[in-house]
């Protein structure tokens, strides 16, 4: 089983942890770099991005993370966690860094205020049994994504129609919707595979 490990500062940390020992792999806590030096891929969780961000730099986690992801680690960000693995992120405090792991800009709470929280179904490229449930809670979306990245899903219909809401670059994964919390386990084991072939 692939050690996989959790970014334990802030946000849905357990969800995340409970899904991928179903899916096959260890997970593990990691708020220290000894900890991320240790494990084969690491989640970012949703929370809060600006929240994360200022906890990165006070736990020194934010350049052995970058330094890790430069080096190819697989990595999944969702909502919070795909802020976080923007290399542009717009709408956010100014004192926010981030972690540059897919090349995109990003826009923070971009769903209007009618559609802060919503579910949707969605069709997410390479998985494999129809729709996926799709939860957004104050969520981000991928408002430029680089050549390199492949876009998995858009938003379906209503305002944001098109948007996109997953992507993944070589074995970087990140998700605008949380599918730590649906049941649906179909990306992390998506993810779980993807470690496991590095
Ligand atoms: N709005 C949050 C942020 O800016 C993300 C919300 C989430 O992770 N559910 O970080």
């Amino acid at each position: 089983r692939p050690t996989i490990g959790v970014l334990a500062l802030q946000g849905d940390v357990r969800e995340h942890v409970a899904v991928l020992d179903l899916c096959g792999a260890d997970p593990v806590l990691v708020r220290r770099p000894a900890e991320l030096a240790a494990v084969d891929a690491l989640v970012l969780p949703g929370g809060e991005s600006t929240t994360i961000s200022k906890l990165l730099q006070v736990f020194d986690l934010l350049e052995p993370l970058r330094k890790r992801l430069r080096d190819g680690m697989p990595a999944f960000g969702s909502c919070a966690g795909m802020i976080l693995l923007a290399d542009e992120v717009l709408d956010t405090r100014p004192d926010a860094r981030h972690l540059s792991g897919i090349d995109m800009t990003v826009r923070r709470n971009a769903f209007g205020r009618q559609v802060d929280s919503f579910e949707t179904d969605l069709e997410f490229a390479g998985v494999d049994g129809g729709p996926m449930r799709a939860v957004f809670i104050r969520a981000p979306w991928v408002e430029r994504a680089g050549d390199g990245v492949e876009v998995l899903a858009r938003v379906p219909g209503g305002p944001a129609a098109g948007r996109i809401v997953a992507v993944r670059q070589g074995a970087v994964l990140a998700t605008s919707f949380h599918p730590e919390v649906t049941g649906d386990h179909r990306v992390h084991r998506l993810f779980v595979d993807l470690v496991r072939d590095r």
